[in-house]
């Protein structure tokens, strides 16, 4: 830490988190000697991973706020954005805008992006799930929408004022703008359903998409955070990190099968089961005296096992209990005894490019399998 600097801020232009901060620093013009922004990765406590850093961060995250002298409770390193924000708002409560700490509209915003949204922002950009509770990436994706809409439905849209909660900036408008920025980044790249309605869920809501253009339009200091994180946002895109990324630069462009037939009911199946993730149905040229199929209802690359990556280790779960189910089942006739098997590719005899278990049983087989 500068010992020249009352504080210091371990932040650097692409954490969204520290981007709240940063507004608050340069809005109210607190001056370096007060806070300097330092890189963790540049400073002497050598990045997010070292002891000396998790010392002080145990979540090895950024921003963190060092103080030279603690606080009355003892507290000389501050880990968290929402805190540092609040600490910052009350230690320099005469310096510039308040950021209206007290107002219950922008502390429920706050609140809601804190708690739903960064939880599960990962999935635009982070190689491998989960992203917050979700396994998936598209439940993910659709989840961080649905809580964009929710914040959404607070907004007024007769308002004509700049800011979220009236004619000041407020906690709510530095809280919310870094992650819009990555929203209106990332949420364009992804394409996760062949269902227009469903694809179209997938956005930034009108009157956030209303306050995003404008106050980056009317406010200097937004404009300046904007082009900060969208410069480091564009450091990632020139590295490819999103070709990776299922649904954005990896997306499923296999043609479709008779599988996708069934599914969309356009031929018929015997159904045994229908699950929101999977459908199990009777295979129209049976193996053995019991022959059900189970296939995933998103293939999502799945065309062949061995395209799977960590986004699919949910649905591979999902599809090998739901084989042990269907052995299980005293109505489906197994007896507790069964053969999956998936043939993976066409030397090992795939026929329908749409990852599939085959559930056999109500034999004995051999082995080693012809
Ligand atoms: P595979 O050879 O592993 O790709 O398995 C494809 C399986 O799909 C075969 O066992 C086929 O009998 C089965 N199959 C193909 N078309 C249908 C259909 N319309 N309904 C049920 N099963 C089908």
């Amino acid at each position: 830490m500068s010992a020249a600097s009352k504080h210091t801020l371990y932040d650097v232009p692409v954490s969204n988190n520290g981007a709240r901060v940063r507004i608050i620093l340069y809005k109210k013009g607190i001056p370096e000697n007060e806070v300097k922004i330092v890189s963790p990765f540049e400073s002497s406590l050598g990045g997010l991973k070292s002891p000396e850093y998790l010392a002080l961060n145990p979540q090895g995250k950024m921003p963190l706020l060092t103080t030279s002298s603690a606080s009355a409770d003892g507290i000389s390193a501050i880990p968290e954005s929402d805190t540092i924000a609040r600490y910052l708002l009350s230690e320099y409560e005469g310096l510039g805008p308040s950021f209206l700490p007290n107002n219950v509209k922008s502390n429920l915003i706050a609140r809601l992006h804190d708690m739903y949204l960064t939880t599960v922002q990962g999935c635009m950009y982070k190689a491998t799930p989960p992203f917050g509770p979700f396994q998936t990436r598209k439940d993910a994706l659709l989840e961080y929408c649905k809580q964009l809409r929710v914040i959404d439905d607070l907004l007024d849209s007769s308002s004509a004022s700049t800011y979220l909660c009236g004619d000041e900036v407020s906690l709510a408008d530095a809280t919310l703008f870094p992650s819009l920025v990555f929203a209106n980044y990332m949420l364009p790249m992804f394409v996760i359903s062949s269902n227009k309605e469903e694809q179209d869920t997938l956005c930034v809501p009108t009157k956030l998409n209303t306050w995003y253009q404008n106050i980056i339009k009317n406010d200097d200091v937004f404009s300046r955070v904007h082009n900060e994180i969208t410069k480091a946002l564009d450091s990632w895109n020139d590295n490819k990190r999103w070709d990776k990324i299922l649904h954005a630069g990896l997306r499923d462009n296999a043609p479709t099968t008779i599988f996708d037939k069934i599914l969309n009911g356009d031929i018929p199946a015997t159904i045994v089961k229908d699950h929101p993730k999977y459908l199990a149905f009777r295979d129209i040229n049976p193996a053995a005296p019991n022959h059900i199929l189970i296939i995933p209802k998103d293939r999502a690359l799945l065309t062949h096992l061995h395209y799977a990556t960590s986004d699919h280790v949910e649905i591979l779960g999902t599809l090998l209990q739901a084989a042990g189910e269907i052995v299980n089942d005293p109505e489906l006739g197994y007896g507790g005894t069964g053969r999956i098997v998936i043939n993976d590719g066409g030397s090992a005899g795939q026929e329908v490019f749409h990852l599939h278990l085959h559930v056999l049983g109500g034999r004995s087989f051999s082995w080693p399998p012809g």
